[in-house]
């Protein structure tokens, strides 16, 4: 059997996936070409320019826990633009101005986190130690039935329309980026321990402090040969390499390739997926996030972000004084509202949540929508491996087979996991 590939190696997508599996690649020696449609770089975790201000594709976020993306963005020399929080620290606000935090106490996990509930807010006695008792549910009890939905979970471990409006929804809607009944408990539950109840530092909060593509682009300047606007159409894949089929009749050759595109654009550039033994692409769902920026003449929030409960907006940004962004998760109910429809709901969100910025004016405003967002299977299904029957072919995408939800460091796990593929077999 031949083990892992050497020469040339294409890849095809300059998201965060692909960027991941071209570095790691180029890393081990090997001469690599990326191949991405768009003109920008970074995938879904790109930005770009709106009447002159560059502006993320949408608000993104990590957690100190996503080690491989942070290792990522370091590798590639951005370290210095990612913003982390000293400990996990989020103000929560509520429409009647209660305003309060969860904060993680100088306590090892997961006490760390029992303690900041003593003093939220938006909680009763009764909802703290229900969500109490559904944490130690989930740090101890077995590992959930892989049919059942992180909904059902919920249920059955006591939580009310309380305890969901106060926690579970604004924290893990964003986390997941689906209806609770779309999502498996066995994911969920991967994201409540690895971010709340391992480690004590692990749910820190950060972001990037430079626009998104910056962050792309630098990869690929270290990659050397990525071509922008340049889709691949068709792949043919022999017994001596692969073949891409690209623009104006263009025909280029390599030893292997990395399909880091989505679950869709894998089928189709497979042709027949069975064929490498990759199955159940049909079963991936996409689902929508949509951001609107709002620039306004009020100064500063006094905050870096806070979650606001009982709004479509669910959590809002400050991404410079005067520029806010707010965010909206599983966003199937706003995505084809008009944007000046938008624009208005979250400035009167904004200045129903925010007292300061009443009584200011909108300078300008946008919305992005994205409406493959992240993608899930059903639940039950299982997600698509990095490796495929052919060592020439290897798949990567947040969507495949990392133990991660659809994340960025899904993207990069997933890239270095298809690299591996194609080195080793
Ligand atoms: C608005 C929004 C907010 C998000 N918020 C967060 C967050 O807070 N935290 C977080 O961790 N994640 C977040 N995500 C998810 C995160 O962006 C993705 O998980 C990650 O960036 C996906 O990377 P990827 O490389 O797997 O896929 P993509 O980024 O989708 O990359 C695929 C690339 O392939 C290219 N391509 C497709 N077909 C072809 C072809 N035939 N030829 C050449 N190129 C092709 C596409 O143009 C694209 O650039 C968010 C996503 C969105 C949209």
């Amino acid at each position: 059997m031949v083990r892992g590939v050497a020469g040339r190696v294409a890849v095809v997508g300059a998201g965060l996936a692909g960027l991941s599996a071209a570095l790691e690649l180029h890393d081990r020696g090997y001469e690599v070409e990326v191949f991405e449609r768009s003109r920008l770089l970074g995938g879904r975790a790109t930005s770009f320019e709106v009447g002159g201000r560059e502006i993320d594709n949408g608000q993104h976020v990590f957690l100190h826990c996503c080690d491989r993306f942070i290792g990522f963005v370091e590798r590639v020399g951005m370290g210095h633009a990612l913003h982390e929080q000293a400990r996990f620290d989020a103000l929560v606000l509520a429409r009647d101005g209660t305003s309060s935090r969860l904060r993680a106490a100088s306590l090892p996990a997961p006490f760390h986190l029992l303690a900041s509930f003593a003093g939220y807010a938006h909680l009763d006695v009764g909802g703290r130690l229900r969500v109490a008792r559904a944490l130690a549910s989930a740090a101890l009890g077995p590992g959930p039935d892989p049919q059942l939905t992180f909904d059902q979970w919920l249920e059955r471990n006591g939580q009310n329309a309380a305890t969901r409006r106060a926690f579970w929804d604004p924290f893990f809607i964003p986390a997941l980026n689906a209806p609770f009944d779309r999502v498996s408990a066995a994911d969920a539950l991967f994201v409540i321990s690895t971010a709340f109840l391992r480690d004590a530092s692990a749910a820190r909060f950060g972001f990037s402090t430079v626009p998104l593509a910056h962050v792309a682009a630098a990869a690929a300047q270290q990659i050397g040969d990525v071509h922008r606007s340049t889709a691949v159409l068709a792949i043919d894949v022999d017994d001596r390499g692969v073949e891409l089929r690209l623009p104006d009749e263009r025909r280029a050759r390599f030893d292997a390739v990395v399909l880091a595109v989505s679950p869709r654009g894998t089928a189709k550039l497979l042709g027949r997926p069975e064929r490498f033994d990759v199955r159940a692409l049909e079963t991936y769902d996409p689902y929508p996030i949509v951001d609107v920026h709002v620039w306004h003449d009020r100064g500063a929030l006094g905050f870096d972000f806070a979650a606001v409960l009982d709004s479509p907006l669910q959590w809002i940004f400050e991404k410079s004084e005067g520029y806010v962004c707010c965010s909206i998760s599983a966003a199937g109910e706003v995505l084809t509202v008009p944007t000046a429809a938008l624009e208005q709901l979250a400035w009167q969100e904004l200045c129903a949540f925010v007292p300061g910025l009443r009584g200011g004016r909108v300078v300008h405003a946008a919305a992005t929508r994205n409406p493959e967002a992240t993608y899930l299977p059903r639940p039950g299904a299982q997600r698509t491996l990095q490796r495929t029957s052919s060592p020439r072919v290897a798949i990567a995408g947040s969507w495949t087979q990392t133990g991660w939800p659809d994340t960025m460091e899904a993207a990069v796990r997933s890239g270095a996991a298809a690299a591996e593929w194609v080195a080793h077999g």
